[in-house]
Protein backbone atom coordinates (compact mmCIF):
# COMPACT_ATOMS: atom_id res chain seq x y z
CA UNK A 1 0.00 0.00 0.00
CA UNK A 2 2.93 2.21 -0.48
CA UNK A 3 2.06 5.64 -1.82
CA UNK A 4 4.18 5.43 -4.75
CA UNK A 5 1.30 2.80 -6.69
CA UNK A 6 -0.81 6.56 -6.48
CA UNK A 7 2.69 8.42 -8.02
CA UNK A 8 3.61 5.78 -10.59
CA UNK A 9 -0.72 6.24 -11.55
CA UNK A 10 -0.89 9.73 -11.71
CA UNK A 11 2.33 9.74 -13.51
CA UNK A 12 1.29 7.51 -16.17
CA UNK A 13 -1.75 9.20 -16.95
CA UNK A 14 0.16 12.86 -16.96
CA UNK A 15 2.43 11.60 -19.36
CA UNK A 16 -0.95 9.92 -21.58
CA UNK A 17 -2.00 13.27 -21.70
CA UNK A 18 -5.07 12.87 -19.40
CA UNK A 19 -5.28 15.90 -17.15
CA UNK A 20 -4.87 18.35 -20.81
CA UNK A 21 -8.52 17.69 -21.99
CA UNK A 22 -11.48 19.76 -20.86
CA UNK A 23 -13.08 16.71 -19.60
CA UNK A 24 -10.83 15.59 -16.76
CA UNK A 25 -10.14 18.21 -14.13
CA UNK A 26 -7.57 17.61 -10.71
CA UNK A 27 -9.41 18.36 -7.76
CA UNK A 28 -7.10 18.83 -4.36
CA UNK A 29 -8.11 16.99 -1.48
CA UNK A 30 -9.20 17.72 2.00
CA UNK A 31 -9.21 16.24 5.34
CA UNK A 32 -12.12 14.77 6.67
CA UNK A 33 -13.52 16.30 9.73
CA UNK A 34 -14.07 14.49 12.41
CA UNK A 35 -17.78 14.81 12.64
CA UNK A 36 -17.59 13.13 8.87
CA UNK A 37 -15.75 10.14 10.23
CA UNK A 38 -17.65 9.91 13.15
CA UNK A 39 -20.58 8.46 11.30
CA UNK A 40 -18.85 4.83 10.66
CA UNK A 41 -16.14 5.03 13.19
CA UNK A 42 -16.92 5.35 16.99
CA UNK A 43 -14.89 7.86 18.84
CA UNK A 44 -12.64 6.31 20.85
CA UNK A 45 -11.13 4.46 17.85
CA UNK A 46 -10.47 8.28 16.21
CA UNK A 47 -9.27 9.13 19.18
CA UNK A 48 -7.00 6.45 19.81
CA UNK A 49 -5.70 6.75 16.08
CA UNK A 50 -4.78 10.47 16.52
CA UNK A 51 -3.00 9.54 19.53
CA UNK A 52 -1.05 6.90 17.98
CA UNK A 53 -0.11 8.76 15.50
CA UNK A 54 1.54 11.17 17.15
CA UNK A 55 3.75 8.94 19.00
CA UNK A 56 1.98 8.33 22.11
CA UNK A 57 3.00 4.95 23.76
CA UNK A 58 0.91 2.25 21.75
CA UNK A 59 -0.13 0.46 24.54
CA UNK A 60 -3.50 0.02 23.81
CA UNK A 61 -2.74 -0.43 20.07
CA UNK A 62 -3.28 -4.09 19.86
CA UNK A 63 -7.01 -3.21 20.97
CA UNK A 64 -7.64 -0.92 18.06
CA UNK A 65 -5.91 -2.89 15.31
CA UNK A 66 -2.74 -1.63 14.90
CA UNK A 67 0.50 -3.79 15.92
CA UNK A 68 4.04 -2.70 14.29
CA UNK A 69 4.36 -6.38 12.89
CA UNK A 70 1.01 -6.77 11.45
CA UNK A 71 -1.00 -5.37 8.49
CA UNK A 72 -1.90 -1.85 9.94
CA UNK A 73 1.27 -0.55 11.30
CA UNK A 74 1.34 2.56 13.66
CA UNK A 75 3.36 5.36 11.74
CA UNK A 76 3.89 9.29 12.45
CA UNK A 77 1.10 11.23 10.48
CA UNK A 78 -0.95 7.97 10.01
CA UNK A 79 -3.88 10.10 11.53
CA UNK A 80 -3.72 12.92 8.97
CA UNK A 81 -2.99 10.73 6.23
CA UNK A 82 -6.21 8.48 6.72
CA UNK A 83 -7.99 12.18 7.04
CA UNK A 84 -6.87 13.20 3.87
CA UNK A 85 -7.89 10.00 1.98
CA UNK A 86 -11.16 9.97 3.67
CA UNK A 87 -11.67 13.53 2.36
CA UNK A 88 -10.67 12.80 -1.32
CA UNK A 89 -13.28 10.59 -1.42
CA UNK A 90 -15.60 13.02 0.10
CA UNK A 91 -14.31 15.78 -2.31
CA UNK A 92 -15.47 13.15 -5.02
CA UNK A 93 -18.53 12.74 -3.21
CA UNK A 94 -19.40 16.28 -3.50
CA UNK A 95 -17.86 17.10 -7.00
CA UNK A 96 -20.48 14.28 -8.32
CA UNK A 97 -23.54 15.44 -6.72
CA UNK A 98 -22.97 18.95 -7.45
CA UNK A 99 -23.17 17.56 -10.88
CA UNK A 100 -19.71 19.30 -11.39
CA UNK A 101 -18.72 16.50 -13.18
CA UNK A 102 -20.53 12.75 -13.88
CA UNK A 103 -17.81 10.63 -12.04
CA UNK A 104 -14.81 11.03 -10.44
CA UNK A 105 -12.25 8.96 -9.39
CA UNK A 106 -10.87 8.74 -5.78
CA UNK A 107 -7.18 6.44 -6.14
CA UNK A 108 -6.00 6.81 -2.75
CA UNK A 109 -9.60 5.34 -1.53
CA UNK A 110 -10.81 2.28 -1.20
CA UNK A 111 -9.78 1.24 2.39
CA UNK A 112 -12.75 -1.32 2.59
CA UNK A 113 -11.74 -3.24 5.64
CA UNK A 114 -11.53 -0.85 8.25
CA UNK A 115 -14.39 -1.58 11.19
CA UNK A 116 -15.89 1.14 13.12
CA UNK A 117 -14.05 0.48 16.47
CA UNK A 118 -10.51 -1.06 14.62
CA UNK A 119 -8.07 -0.25 11.88
CA UNK A 120 -7.61 -4.08 9.62
CA UNK A 121 -6.13 -5.40 6.06
CA UNK A 122 -4.07 -1.64 5.53
CA UNK A 123 -7.10 0.44 6.13
CA UNK A 124 -7.50 2.80 8.83
CA UNK A 125 -10.78 4.85 8.28
CA UNK A 126 -13.16 3.38 5.75
CA UNK A 127 -13.77 5.95 3.13
CA UNK A 128 -15.74 3.91 0.84
CA UNK A 129 -18.72 3.88 4.03
CA UNK A 130 -17.93 7.33 4.93
CA UNK A 131 -18.51 8.41 0.94
CA UNK A 132 -21.99 6.29 0.89
CA UNK A 133 -22.93 7.72 4.29
CA UNK A 134 -22.71 11.25 2.81
CA UNK A 135 -24.65 10.08 -0.26
CA UNK A 136 -27.39 8.54 2.04
CA UNK A 137 -27.65 11.52 4.18
CA UNK A 138 -28.18 13.54 0.96
CA UNK A 139 -31.38 11.25 0.32
CA UNK A 140 -29.95 9.10 -2.19
CA UNK A 141 -29.95 5.05 -2.51
CA UNK A 142 -26.55 3.98 -2.99
CA UNK A 143 -25.17 0.78 -4.93
CA UNK A 144 -21.80 -0.27 -4.06
CA UNK A 145 -20.02 -2.59 -6.13
CA UNK A 146 -16.36 -4.00 -5.11
CA UNK A 147 -14.30 -5.72 -7.21
CA UNK A 148 -10.91 -5.82 -4.74
CA UNK A 149 -9.90 -9.30 -4.67
CA UNK A 150 -10.36 -9.30 -0.50
CA UNK A 151 -13.92 -9.11 0.53
CA UNK A 152 -15.42 -5.44 1.06
CA UNK A 153 -16.09 -6.39 4.99
CA UNK A 154 -16.00 -2.99 6.28
CA UNK A 155 -18.65 -1.81 4.18
CA UNK A 156 -20.70 -4.50 4.23
CA UNK A 157 -21.07 -4.55 7.85
CA UNK A 158 -21.77 -0.57 8.15
CA UNK A 159 -24.51 -1.04 5.66
CA UNK A 160 -25.45 -4.42 6.93
CA UNK A 161 -29.28 -3.84 8.17
CA UNK A 162 -30.32 -0.91 5.73
CA UNK A 163 -32.20 -1.31 2.35
CA UNK A 164 -30.93 1.73 1.70
CA UNK A 165 -27.57 0.37 0.46
CA UNK A 166 -26.97 -2.45 -2.04
CA UNK A 167 -23.59 -3.74 -1.79
CA UNK A 168 -22.05 -6.02 -3.92
CA UNK A 169 -18.60 -7.65 -3.68
CA UNK A 170 -16.96 -10.00 -5.87
CA UNK A 171 -13.76 -11.64 -4.30
CA UNK A 172 -11.56 -14.40 -3.99
CA UNK A 173 -12.98 -16.62 -1.24
CA UNK A 174 -12.85 -16.37 2.12
CA UNK A 175 -11.55 -20.04 2.19
CA UNK A 176 -8.40 -19.01 0.67
CA UNK A 177 -7.44 -15.23 1.36
CA UNK A 178 -8.21 -12.63 4.24
CA UNK A 179 -10.20 -11.57 5.97
CA UNK A 180 -11.98 -14.90 5.72
CA UNK A 181 -15.46 -13.82 5.47
CA UNK A 182 -17.98 -13.08 2.23
CA UNK A 183 -19.74 -16.34 1.81
CA UNK A 184 -22.95 -15.85 0.15
CA UNK A 185 -25.16 -16.49 3.18
CA UNK A 186 -24.36 -12.99 4.70
CA UNK A 187 -26.88 -11.68 2.87
CA UNK A 188 -27.84 -8.83 5.73
CA UNK A 189 -30.52 -8.67 8.38
CA UNK A 190 -33.68 -6.67 9.03
CA UNK A 191 -34.36 -4.46 6.88
CA UNK A 192 -30.79 -5.34 4.89
CA UNK A 193 -31.75 -8.98 3.76
CA UNK A 194 -30.69 -9.43 0.51
CA UNK A 195 -28.67 -5.90 -0.08
CA UNK A 196 -25.29 -7.35 0.85
CA UNK A 197 -24.70 -9.51 -1.86
CA UNK A 198 -21.03 -11.59 -1.89
CA UNK A 199 -20.04 -13.24 -5.02
CA UNK A 200 -16.94 -15.59 -3.71
CA UNK A 201 -14.54 -16.79 -6.45
CA UNK A 202 -12.10 -19.60 -6.82
CA UNK A 203 -8.10 -19.10 -6.99
CA UNK A 204 -7.49 -19.28 -10.61
CA UNK A 205 -10.32 -17.36 -11.65
CA UNK A 206 -9.56 -15.47 -14.84
CA UNK A 207 -10.99 -13.16 -17.21
CA UNK A 208 -13.46 -14.94 -19.01
CA UNK A 209 -15.04 -17.04 -15.36
CA UNK A 210 -14.63 -13.27 -13.73
CA UNK A 211 -16.69 -11.51 -16.82
CA UNK A 212 -19.67 -14.21 -16.33
CA UNK A 213 -19.93 -14.38 -12.54
CA UNK A 214 -20.42 -10.24 -12.73
CA UNK A 215 -22.91 -10.33 -15.49
CA UNK A 216 -25.07 -12.78 -14.06
CA UNK A 217 -24.91 -10.97 -11.02
CA UNK A 218 -24.45 -6.72 -11.04
CA UNK A 219 -26.46 -5.69 -13.80
CA UNK A 220 -29.75 -7.33 -13.03
CA UNK A 221 -29.68 -6.41 -9.09
CA UNK A 222 -28.26 -2.62 -10.26
CA UNK A 223 -31.03 -2.73 -12.83
CA UNK A 224 -33.74 -3.58 -10.01
CA UNK A 225 -32.50 -1.57 -7.64
CA UNK A 226 -32.43 1.35 -9.42
CA UNK A 227 -29.39 3.13 -7.47
CA UNK A 228 -29.48 7.18 -7.46
CA UNK A 229 -25.69 7.06 -7.17
CA UNK A 230 -22.72 4.58 -7.54
CA UNK A 231 -19.65 3.85 -5.57
CA UNK A 232 -17.59 1.38 -6.99
CA UNK A 233 -14.03 0.31 -5.24
CA UNK A 234 -11.46 -0.89 -7.88
CA UNK A 235 -8.61 -2.68 -6.63
CA UNK A 236 -6.98 -4.71 -8.94
CA UNK A 237 -5.35 -7.08 -6.74
CA UNK A 238 -7.07 -9.50 -8.92
CA UNK A 239 -4.47 -9.49 -10.97
CA UNK A 240 -2.79 -12.97 -12.18
CA UNK A 241 0.73 -11.37 -11.08
CA UNK A 242 -0.44 -9.98 -7.90
CA UNK A 243 1.61 -11.18 -4.97
CA UNK A 244 -0.46 -11.40 -2.49
CA UNK A 245 -3.57 -12.95 -4.08
CA UNK A 246 -4.24 -15.92 -6.48
CA UNK A 247 -6.49 -14.98 -9.03
CA UNK A 248 -6.11 -14.66 -12.82
CA UNK A 249 -7.48 -11.36 -14.09
CA UNK A 250 -5.45 -9.20 -16.81
CA UNK A 251 -6.27 -5.82 -17.99
CA UNK A 252 -8.62 -7.10 -20.43
CA UNK A 253 -11.06 -8.52 -17.62
CA UNK A 254 -10.50 -6.01 -15.49
CA UNK A 255 -10.99 -2.94 -18.14
CA UNK A 256 -14.67 -4.78 -19.23
CA UNK A 257 -15.92 -5.21 -15.38
CA UNK A 258 -15.23 -1.13 -15.42
CA UNK A 259 -16.86 -0.40 -18.69
CA UNK A 260 -19.35 -2.68 -17.28
CA UNK A 261 -19.91 -0.30 -14.14
CA UNK A 262 -19.99 2.91 -16.51
CA UNK A 263 -22.18 1.56 -18.31
CA UNK A 264 -24.22 1.19 -14.89
CA UNK A 265 -23.39 4.49 -13.83
CA UNK A 266 -24.75 5.92 -17.08
CA UNK A 267 -27.13 8.06 -16.13
CA UNK A 268 -26.00 8.59 -12.15
CA UNK A 269 -23.58 10.01 -10.08
CA UNK A 270 -20.66 7.54 -10.00
CA UNK A 271 -18.02 7.77 -7.46
CA UNK A 272 -15.41 5.37 -8.30
CA UNK A 273 -12.18 4.56 -5.64
CA UNK A 274 -9.28 2.83 -5.79
CA UNK A 275 -7.84 -0.06 -3.58
CA UNK A 276 -5.87 -3.21 -3.32
CA UNK A 277 -3.35 -4.10 -6.10
CA UNK A 278 0.49 -4.71 -5.12
CA UNK A 279 1.96 -5.17 -8.44
CA UNK A 280 2.99 -1.77 -8.98
CA UNK A 281 3.31 -1.87 -12.94
CA UNK A 282 -0.47 -3.65 -12.89
CA UNK A 283 -1.51 -0.85 -10.57
CA UNK A 284 -0.23 2.10 -12.87
CA UNK A 285 -1.73 0.64 -16.05
CA UNK A 286 -5.57 -0.84 -14.66
CA UNK A 287 -5.91 2.36 -13.47
CA UNK A 288 -4.73 4.66 -16.20
CA UNK A 289 -6.91 2.33 -18.20
CA UNK A 290 -9.82 2.78 -15.70
CA UNK A 291 -9.63 6.46 -16.05
CA UNK A 292 -9.80 5.88 -19.85
CA UNK A 293 -12.91 4.53 -19.70
CA UNK A 294 -14.39 7.51 -17.43
CA UNK A 295 -13.28 9.78 -19.37
CA UNK A 296 -14.73 7.73 -22.37
CA UNK A 297 -10.69 7.97 -23.61
CA UNK A 298 -9.10 4.73 -24.97
CA UNK A 299 -5.45 5.37 -24.68
CA UNK A 300 -3.32 3.89 -27.50
CA UNK A 301 -1.45 1.18 -25.91
CA UNK A 302 2.57 2.19 -25.99
CA UNK A 303 3.75 3.31 -22.70
CA UNK A 304 5.57 6.34 -22.71
CA UNK A 305 9.29 5.87 -23.17
CA UNK A 306 9.76 7.65 -19.72
CA UNK A 307 7.67 5.32 -17.72
CA UNK A 308 8.70 1.94 -19.32
CA UNK A 309 11.30 0.74 -17.12
CA UNK A 310 9.65 1.10 -14.07
CA UNK A 311 6.34 -0.08 -15.38
CA UNK A 312 8.28 -2.91 -16.68
CA UNK A 313 6.68 -3.11 -20.25
CA UNK A 314 5.57 -0.93 -23.26
CA UNK A 315 2.71 -1.95 -23.38
CA UNK A 316 -0.42 -0.52 -21.52
CA UNK A 317 -2.53 -3.64 -22.16
CA UNK A 318 -1.31 -7.28 -21.29
CA UNK A 319 -0.93 -9.11 -25.04
CA UNK A 320 -1.81 -12.68 -23.67
CA UNK A 321 -3.42 -14.31 -20.61
CA UNK A 322 -1.28 -16.11 -18.00
CA UNK A 323 -0.84 -20.23 -18.49
CA UNK A 324 -3.53 -22.04 -16.34
CA UNK A 325 -3.33 -25.58 -15.89
CA UNK A 326 -6.87 -27.10 -17.29
CA UNK A 327 -7.70 -28.53 -13.58
CA UNK A 328 -7.18 -25.47 -12.28
CA UNK A 329 -9.56 -23.00 -14.54
CA UNK A 330 -11.79 -25.95 -14.98
CA UNK A 331 -12.13 -26.46 -10.95
CA UNK A 332 -12.40 -22.42 -10.62
CA UNK A 333 -15.43 -22.81 -13.08
CA UNK A 334 -16.93 -24.70 -11.86
CA UNK A 335 -16.62 -22.50 -8.42
CA UNK A 336 -18.30 -19.57 -10.04
CA UNK A 337 -20.91 -21.65 -11.64
CA UNK A 338 -22.01 -22.45 -7.91
CA UNK A 339 -21.26 -19.23 -6.57
CA UNK A 340 -23.94 -17.57 -9.29
CA UNK A 341 -26.54 -20.55 -8.37
CA UNK A 342 -26.46 -19.32 -4.53
CA UNK A 343 -26.76 -15.90 -5.17
CA UNK A 344 -29.41 -16.74 -7.86
CA UNK A 345 -31.73 -18.69 -5.36
CA UNK A 346 -30.96 -16.70 -2.41
CA UNK A 347 -30.68 -13.06 -3.12
CA UNK A 348 -32.10 -13.09 -6.62
CA UNK A 349 -35.97 -13.36 -4.98
CA UNK A 350 -35.44 -10.08 -2.53
CA UNK A 351 -35.38 -8.61 -5.67
CA UNK A 352 -37.96 -9.63 -7.99
CA UNK A 353 -35.46 -11.29 -9.93
ZN1 LIG B 1 -7.56 -6.28 -1.68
Amino acid sequence: MRPVRLRYTYELLDSLGAFRGPESVLVDPRPATEAEVMTVHTQRYIEAVRSLSSGASPQDAAWYGFSNSGDNPIYLGMYESALLSAGASLVAVEQVVDGRVSVAFSPSGGLHHAMPASASGFCVFNDPAIAIRALVDRGLRVAYVDIDAHHGDGVQEAFYTTDAVLTISLHESGRYLFPGTGSVDEMGTGQGVGYSVNVPLAPYTDDDVYLWAFQEVVPPLLQSFRPDALVTQLGIDTYFSDPITHMALTTRGFVKAVELLAQAARSIPWVALGGGGYDLSAVARCWALAYGVMLGQEWPDAVPQEQQARLGTAKLRDESPPQIPDYNREASRRFAEATIQEVQQRIFPYHGL
